[in-house]
């Protein structure tokens, strides 16, 4: 019997690790559980996740913290090598680029556990943004790797990591969109904020980079300003967002604006339902790109790069810079039905987490 740990700690990872339970069933040999770091620990962004989509309940709690980024990978290195070096741990994986991923990595290859990365090989080749350098460590420290995109499998390429650990797996967040379609259906959010089906901008924004200085959240208010003039907004504010709205004083003008509908981060279900019926989503986020895509819904991605670059080549994401004229105009050429169609990227079939365990499976049978 081999023990497969998965970590997880924030938002983002819970999306993408709610069909692996299900998955690992079909492996009488192959052990499955679950350590959450603390990286997220409230209602809005953790607990809601656990209740709708089914998660299991972590198997070990690390309860890590730190007032810097810093601080808090040093805590869960330190946390989760006490639990890898005190239980049987045959392989840790990790998906996607946050601290807890990087942080519960390191600790497993320094005990010399082989790590597995779910969404490995993706670049924006930006390493002012803490999740490239995340990345690219992570891949450096893993042993097998879970691709979702054919960007991915080339940069794995370039940086001359082992094909025959690489598995294009397809993408476990579309698993987690196609298993919960139902249940995204019978949200009753558009009732509850009085909302058109198709009559509004979905906004999310979270990125250092894009909320965190004055200047940029003064662009993304203007954005916002000239956006309800033609379309009502929906903004589900990310906890360092609001903290920063208020901060620079811009709470008030959103409040006060009858077209803009300010609200706490939303569950997953009530969430996708509205990507579903926006008529356009705008945001910084990294998955958005992915689920809008995966809906064919536009995506207009506030950065200067993307990790995901099949989101923009095959899917409905377009770059933009944080310009609210630019981004303006784009929201106006949507809205008047011209933008592009796009396509559902290759694997994207519900089966990435299948895919994935089989191929954890074979890892172990071919030692
Ligand atoms: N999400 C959510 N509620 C919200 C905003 C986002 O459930 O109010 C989900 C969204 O569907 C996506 C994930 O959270 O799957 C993305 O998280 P985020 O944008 O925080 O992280 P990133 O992908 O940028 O790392």
């Amino acid at each position: 019997m081999k023990t497969i740990f998965v970590c997880v700690g924030t938002r983002p990872n819970l999306i993408k690790i709610t069909q692996l339970e299900k998955a690992f069933l079909n492996y009488k040999d192959l052990k499955f559980k679950l350590l959450h770091t603390g990286q997220h620990y409230d209602a809005f962004m953790n607990d809601v996740f656990f209740d709708e989509l089914k998660i299991k309940k972590p198997d070990v709690f690390l309860n890590a913290g730190g007032a810097t980024q810093v601080e808090l990978i040093a805590d869960i290195m330190q946390k989760s090598e006490q639990v890898f070096s005190s239980q049987q741990v045959d392989m840790v994986v990790v998906p996607g680029d946050v601290n807890s991923s990087f942080a519960c990595a390191f600790a497993a290859s320094r005990l010399q556990i082989p790590v597995a990365h779910i969404e490995s090989g993706l670049r924006s080749f930006d390493r002012a943004m803490p999740e490239e350098v995340n990345r690219i460590l992570i891949d450096n420290l893993s042993e097998l790797f879970f691709i979702t995109e054919e960007s991915g499998h080339q940069n794995l390429l370039q940086e001359a990591k082992s094909v025959k650990h690489m598995c294009f797996t397809g993408n476990t967040m579309i698993d987690t969109l196609i298993a919960f379609q139902e249940n995204i259906d019978a949200s009753l959010v558009l009732e509850r904020l009085k909302l058109q089906p198709h009559g509004f901008a979905l906004l999310t924004f979270h990125r250092p980079r894009n909320v965190d200085n004055r200047e940029n959240l003064a662009k993304i208010m203007e954005t916002i300003s000239q956006l309800s003039g033609f379309l009502t907004v929906v903004f589900p504010a990310h906890p360092r967002t609001l903290k920063k709205l208020k901060e620079f004083g811009f709470l008030k003008q959103l409040s006060d604006n009858e077209h803009v509908k300010l609200t706490s981060p939303l569950g997953y279900l009530d969430f996708m339902k509205l990507v579903k019926q926006a008529k356009m989503v705008i945001t910084d986020s990294g998955g958005i790109q992915e689920e809008t895509t995966f809906l064919q819904v536009p995506c207009l991605t506030v950065r200067p790069n993307t990790e995901r670059p099949v989101t923009i080549t095959e899917g409905t994401n377009t770059l933009l810079d944080l310009q609210a004229d630019l981004i303006v105009a784009a929201a106006q050429d949507i809205a008047q039905g011209k933008y592009k169609q796009g396509k559902i990227p290759k694997l994207w079939d519900g089966k990435a987490s299948a895919r994935l365990v089989k191929s954890i499976s074979k890892y172990f049978d071919k030692k």
